[in-house]
């Protein structure tokens, strides 16, 4: 069936074409306009409005890399339904590098928002009645906070069938069923039955070319789970995702220097030494244990740390082995794989 104008934020798109819709988010009191550019690329057929955004969190650079290769891929030209692409939501936090608005409020705690609220409810409201009452699914793009680490996972609420079915075709191996805390977008979303997933991955401040690839491949896989995409003539591999019963942090119990010994994504077993953490001046050392078996699926790259912080994030599954060598196989797959991204040139060994 062929598809009617798309609308978003006073501007109408016609079938077959695309365009970027500057978003007015404030004006700055240096009397600059600061808006969120948002692509609408929208089919000629009819089809699902699929929300794609990035950089919530501003900071969280992964996604907007891989919004960009998602844009650039030809197989754009014969989409079904429309594609709305946000690679930053918060604009402010980008230009600073942080994570938070110049209130200092986390963008992703202030949703549903109101029009009259803090300036953090005030995005979060436009955000939320402009872009995302438009679309009838999600994908929201994270990574770890800045000097941590996040192995490639998904997040989401697997008690709605079609969030765990777009959890599902994302086609990463792990899946963490994660509960919605108050104020993020996906809560909101949730809330409205759109059906949402987050995608976490790598480090914030920093390009991890195997999140980034990981994240273009997941899009398209869920773009064609969604009947957006046609599928692949030579059908990929498909990855049966392990979800995690649940998951915890393991905190430092000093301070001091602290190295680790495991690498993301590695089986951890219970008593096993993750990693140590020593005193600079004396010969005072620690071992930090594990208390459980699981799979490590975040960790602190900065070796200073304090007594309590988060060092390493464990994921149980009942089948751990398995779990592992799936993510090991995963992992290489993608590494050895020649580049998703069309036109992007191979990167250098
Ligand atoms: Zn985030």
């Amino acid at each position: 069936m062929t598809a009617t104008p798309f609308e978003l934020g006073g501007v109408s798109v016609a079938p077959g074409q695309r365009t970027i819709v500057e978003m007015p988010a404030a004006q700055l009191y240096t009397q600059t306009p600061l808006n969120i550019p948002v692509h609408v690329v929208h089919g000629r057929q009819k089809g699902p409005v699929l929300l794609v955004c990035a950089a919530i969190h501003g900071d969280e650079l992964n996604g907007v890399e891989i919004i960009r290769r998602v844009l650039r891929m030809s197989s754009m030209k014969r989409l079904h339904g429309t594609l709305v692409a946000v690679p930053v939501v918060n604009v402010f936090g980008f230009i600073h590098k942080s994570r938070y608005l110049p209130d200092r409020r986390d963008l992703n705690r202030c949703f549903p928002g109101s029009e009259t609220g803090s300036l953090g409810a005030r995005m979060a409201w436009l955000f939320k009645t402009q872009i995302l009452d438009r679309a009838t699914h999600a994908v929201d793009l994270h990574t770890g906070a800045v000097y941590r680490s996040n192995q490639p996972q998904i997040r989401a609420n697997l008690e709605s069938p079609d969030t765990a079915a777009m959890a599902e075709a994302f086609g990463v191996p792990l899946i963490l069923n994660s509960v919605l805390r108050d104020g993020t977008l996906r809560e909101v979303a949730e809330a409205q039955n759109i059906p949402v997933i987050t995608y976490e991955a790598g480090e914030a401040l920093r390009f991890d070319e195997t999140s980034i690839r990981v994240g273009v491949r997941g899009i398209t896989n869920v773009m064609r789970h969604l009947g957006m995409l046609s599928e692949r003539k030579v059908p990929g591999h498909h990855v049966k995702p392990a979800v995690a019963g649940s998951s915890v942090w393991v905190r430092a119990e000093r301070d001091g220097v602290f190295r680790s010994l495991v690498a993301l994504g590695a089986r951890i077993k219970k008593d096993q030494i993750l990693g140590r953490i020593s005193s600079p001046f004396t010969a005072d050392e620690i071992e930090v244990r594990s208390p459980c078996a699981g799979i490590l699926v975040g960790r602190d790259n900065l070796p200073l740390v304090n007594e309590g912080e988060a060092l390493f994030h464990i994921a149980r599954f009942d089948e751990v082995k398995q779990v592992a060598q799936q993510v090991e196989d995963f992992t290489n797959g993608i590494v050895d794989a020649d580049p998703v991204a069309e036109n992007d040139p191979p990167i250098a060994p």
